[in-house]
C-alpha cells in the first residue's frame, strides 16, 4: 500500500514536472491538498509530511477540522473552496486564509465585514464559469471585470486571482480551452490595473494541463488521499 508520503511526493513530482515542462519557474505552482470527506487523521498526517496548504468544500466539515486542527497543526494554511452561504459566511471569515469561490458581491462584502480586525485580510479569488453551463456556480465572463472591480474596494479582502472548475470531460483540448479562457481573463484584468497573482485551477485527473495553461495553485484531493467516500461529506 502506497503510503501517503509517497502519494504526496508523487504528486509534487507531478507538479514539478509539469512546471518544468511548461518552461515555468521552479516552485511557482502551490499544491493544495484537499481534504473533503477525510477526516482529520489523514490532514494531520499529511501536515507531518510537510504539506500546509489544505482545501475544503463544506462549511460543518471545515469547521470541525479546523477546530481539531488548529493546535497540532498551527501553520495549516486553510483554502476555503466550496459554495459559500450567506448564512454561514462568518464561519469561513473567522478561519479562512483564502476563499476562492467568490461569484458574487454579496459574498464579498459579507465576507469583508465579517472578517476580523486581529486578522490579515482574506485572500479571495473570484470563481469564474469557464464552461458557460447555466447550473454552474461562478461569475459568467463578462461579468468578471464589474465583480473585480467592486471587490477590490472592499477594506478586508485581498483579490488575489480567478478559480475555475471546468465542466467534467475527458477532451483535453476543451479542458486547454476553459483554463486558457481563465488565464486571459487573469491577465485582461492586469492590463486594467488589477495586479492578480494567483490562477487557481487544475484537480488530480488535469493538473498538467492547468499547470501548462498557467496555474499558480492545483487543487488536489484524490491523488492525495485516494477515492472519496461521499458518505463521510460533512463528517
Ligand atoms: C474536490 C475538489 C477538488 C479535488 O478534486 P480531485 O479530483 O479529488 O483532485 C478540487 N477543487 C474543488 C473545487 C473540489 O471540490
Amino acid at each position: 500500500m502506497a503510503t501517503m508520503f509517497s502519494a504526496w511526493q508523487d504528486v509534487l513530482h507531478r507538479v514539478a514536472t509539469a512546471t518544468q515542462t511548461a518552461g515555468r519557474k521552479a516552485g511557482s505552482v502551490q499544491l493544495i491538498a484537499v481534504g473533503k470527506t477525510y477526516p482529520a487523521a489523514c490532514i494531520r498526517e499529511l501536515y507531518e509530511c510537510g504539506q500546509r496548504n489544505f482545501g475544503e468544500n463544506y462549511v460543518q466539515e471545515f469547521v470541525e477540522k479546523y477546530d481539531e486542527l488548529e493546535q497540532p497543526c498551527p501553520e495549516i494554511i486553510w483554502h476555503f473552496i466550496g459554495p459559500v452561504q450567506s448564512n454561514k459566511s462568518r464561519w469561513v471569515a473567522e478561519r479562512a486564509g483564502w476563499v476562492h469561490t467568490v461569484d458574487r458581491l454579496k459574498i464579498a462584502e459579507r465576507l469583508s465585514i465579517q472578517r476580523p480586525e486581529p486578522m490579515p485580510p482574506l485572500n479571495v479569488c473570484l470563481q469564474v464559469n469557464v464552461s458557460g453551463e447555466a447550473s454552474k456556480s461562478g461569475v459568467f465572463p463578462a461579468a468578471v471585470v464589474e465583480l473585480a472591480c467592486a471587490v477590490r474596494e472592499l477594506p478586508r479582502l485581498t483579490l488575489r486571482g480567478l478559480m475555475a472548475i471546468p465542466a467534467p470531460t475527458q477532451d483535453k483540448e476543451e479542458l486547454a480551452r476553459q483554463f486558457a479562457l481563465l488565464c486571459q481573463l487573469r491577465d485582461d484584468l492586469n492590463r486594467q490595473g488589477f495586479a492578480l497573482d494567483t490562477l487557481s485551477m487544475g484537480m488530480s485527473a488535469d493538473l498538467e494541463l492547468a499547470i501548462a495553461a498557467g496555474a499558480t495553485q492545483v487543487r488536489v484531493g484524490t491523488a492525495l488521499f485516494g477515492v472519496r467516500d461521499y458518505s463521510n461529506k460533512g463528517l
